[in-house]
Order: C-alpha cells, then sequence, then structure tokens
C-alpha cells in the first residue's frame, strides 16, 4: 500500500481554512484598511459548509439522526447546498424548504447534489407557512426525519468559535481593530464575535444588516438580500456581542457585489456587497495603520441571474 498522506479522504476536509484578501480599489477612500476572508473559497461555495458536519454530528450524537435518515433543513440556500454534499458524503437523504426570494441558481445547486426542494411563499417568522415552521414539521411527519435546525442549535455559533474566529485571528497576526459580519441565522457574528473578544475585548463587532431587518433597530419591511437581515432574534445571535448594527439598502449592497467583480476579481454575493458597503463606513473612521476585516459568505455564482445579469439589481 502506498503513502498519500496529502490526499484527503472526503470533501469535507477541504472546509475551512480560507484566504483573506485586501480590498485594492473599492475599499475606504481614507481610514483603515479593509481585507475580505472570502468564505466562497469553501467547496460548497459558502461560509455554511463550516456548520453542515456540525449541525449533523450533533444531530447524530443526540440520537436524533440515525443511519439513513432523512436531514430537513429550512435555509436561504447556502446551508442546504452545504448539508446537501455532506449528505452526500455521508450517506443521509436531504430534504430543504427555502422561501421564494431565493435565487434560481442555488435550487438548481440544491437539486444537482440529489437534494429534494420545496420552495415556499416568504412569510413572516410567526406565520404557521413560513418556512422554518414547514420544514419543522416535514421533519416530525417525515419517518427518519430530523430537523437540523441552524437558527437554534448552538452548533452552529460553536463551529464559528472554534475555527472562523481562530482562522481570522491568525491572520491578522492578532492586529485586528473590527470585523464585520452579516447576521441570518447570527451564528458566523456570535462565534466569531466571542472568540475574537476573548483574544482581545477591544476588537470591534459590526453587523451589516440589509434595510427592512429589525436586527439594526428599524421596522421590518421586505428586501431582496439574501441569506442575511431577519423579521426575529434567532437564538443563536447572541446580541451582546454586537457593538454596532449598520442598515445597508439592497441597492448598495448589490452594486458593491458587482464592483467587486470588476474590480478586484472577486465574485461574491450580495450579503457580501452590504458587509464591504458597511466596512468602508467603519474603515472611514478608524486610523490608516488598522485592519478592518470583512467576512464575505458566498460566491457570486449563486446570484448570476438577479445580481450580476442586470444593471441595477436592488
Ligand atoms: N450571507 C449569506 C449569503 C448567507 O447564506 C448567510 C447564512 N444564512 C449569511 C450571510 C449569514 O450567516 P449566519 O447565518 O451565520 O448569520
Amino acid at each position: 500500500m502506498g503513502d498519500w498522506p496529502r490526499i484527503k479522504s472526503t470533501i469535507l476536509d477541504s472546509v475551512g481554512d480560507t484566504p483573506m484578501i485586501w480590498l485594492r480599489h473599492v475599499g475606504a477612500e481614507r481610514g483603515a484598511r479593509i481585507a475580505l476572508k472570502l468564505e466562497a473559497m469553501n467547496p460548497g461555495g459558502s461560509i455554511k459548509d463550516r456548520i453542515a458536519v456540525a449541525l449533523i454530528r450533533d444531530a447524530e450524537q443526540s440520537g436524533r439522526l440515525l443511519p439513513g435518515g432523512t436531514i430537513v433543513e429550512a435555509t436561504a440556500g447556502n446551508t442546504g447546498i452545504a448539508l446537501a454534499m455532506a449528505a452526500a458524503v455521508l450517506g443521509y437523504r436531504a430534504l430543504f424548504v427555502v422561501p421564494n426570494k431565493m435565487s434560481p441558481d442555488k435550487i438548481a445547486i440544491l437539486k444537482a447534489y440529489g437534494a429534494e426542494v420545496q420552495v415556499v411563499p416568504d412569510l413572516p417568522r410567526e406565520d404557521p407557512d413560513n418556512y422554518q415552521n414547514i420544514a419543522q414539521r416535514l421533519a416530525e411527519n417525515l419517518v427518519g426525519g430530523c430537523y437540523m435546525g441552524q437558527f437554534e442549535r448552538q452548533a452552529n455559533p460553536k463551529a464559528h468559535y472554534a475555527s472562523t474566529g481562530p482562522e481570522i485571528w491568525r491572520d491578522a497576526n492578532g492586529q485586528l481593530r473590527a470585523v464585520v459580519a452579516g447576521a441570518g441565522t447570527g451564528g458566523t457574528i456570535t462565534g466569531i464575535g466571542q472568540y475574537l473578544k476573548s483574544q482581545d475585548p477591544n476588537v470591534l463587532v459590526i453587523g451589516a444588516d440589509p434595510e427592512g431587518s429589525i436586527l439594526s433597530g428599524g421596522s421590518y419591511h421586505a428586501f431582496k438580500i439574501e441569506g442575511m437581515g431577519e423579521d426575529y432574534y434567532p437564538e443563536t445571535l447572541d446580541r451582546s456581542v454586537v457593538d454596532r448594527w449598520i442598515p445597508i439598502s439592497d441597492q448598495v449592497a448589490f452594486a458593491m457585489a458587482r464592483r467587486l467583480a470588476r474590480e478586484e476579481g472577486l465574485l461574491v454575493g450580495g450579503s457580501t456587497g452590504a458587509i464591504v458597503a458597511a466596512a468602508k463606513i467603519v474603515a472611514n473612521e478608524l486610523a490608516s495603520d488598522e485592519l478592518v476585516v470583512a467576512l464575505a459568505p458566498d460566491t457570486g455564482r449563486n446570484y448570476l441571474s438577479n445580481i450580476f445579469t442586470t444593471e441595477k439589481g436592488g
């Protein structure tokens, strides 16, 4: 038998350790420099690859998910893609409930991995037919079904405390003034915020939030940015770790996503556009020798049909 230590046993072994890249053209006009942590470099194309295996292991260990079972989840897409990839490797079926504002590109990817998809109207969290409530009911009524619960399970923020946060701290050489992330479940901002503050309590944790989401304090109205912004506070969001929320419009977010592709060669999604726009506001207020890290949750390939083929987008 040969010896091939660098060959990975499955695609799941290549999740994480994503690169951080300086913004050279679309960053702040003055003030701090901005580096973007590119989560699109994960094999499923998003930050959610990091939580998929953690959620599955959590469900297996608590006896909720049994061999040959079906993973059921409510997802705006990326968690579904990550879970579908992991399900294919680990031998589970996968069934996803997605809101109808989700891009057709992401739905096609879920199906490509062999998952089943139900598209439902985008209704408020308290509505019995909200996508999370439908997914939960489906799991309860399905033999071998297991609701993964990314909005409730602490395995979600813990995965970011264990991997995303330490990677940022390492690549920033411990010299970091602020980190900017979005919040959908809040898992990312909670996990990285808690970890970075445990290393340096002075690190500013900034939440970029779509205009229309309640997290930044406004009243709810619909918005087009996918994957972040909420009409309620998820259990996986620790609001005490966020120093400041910055609301960003769909139009500003999508225009920034297009600039990132054309001026930096970074094909990223609309939520990244919002996060970079918020990072610019923060960086403008800081000194030129300081570092702001912005988290780019996913790839622009998820949004070819709704952000990158129209000039106006938002
Ligand atoms: N942006 C996109 C595109 C996402 O899919 C998600 C995950 N819902 C987020 C941002 C926010 O991440 P989190 O759920 O960890 O708050």
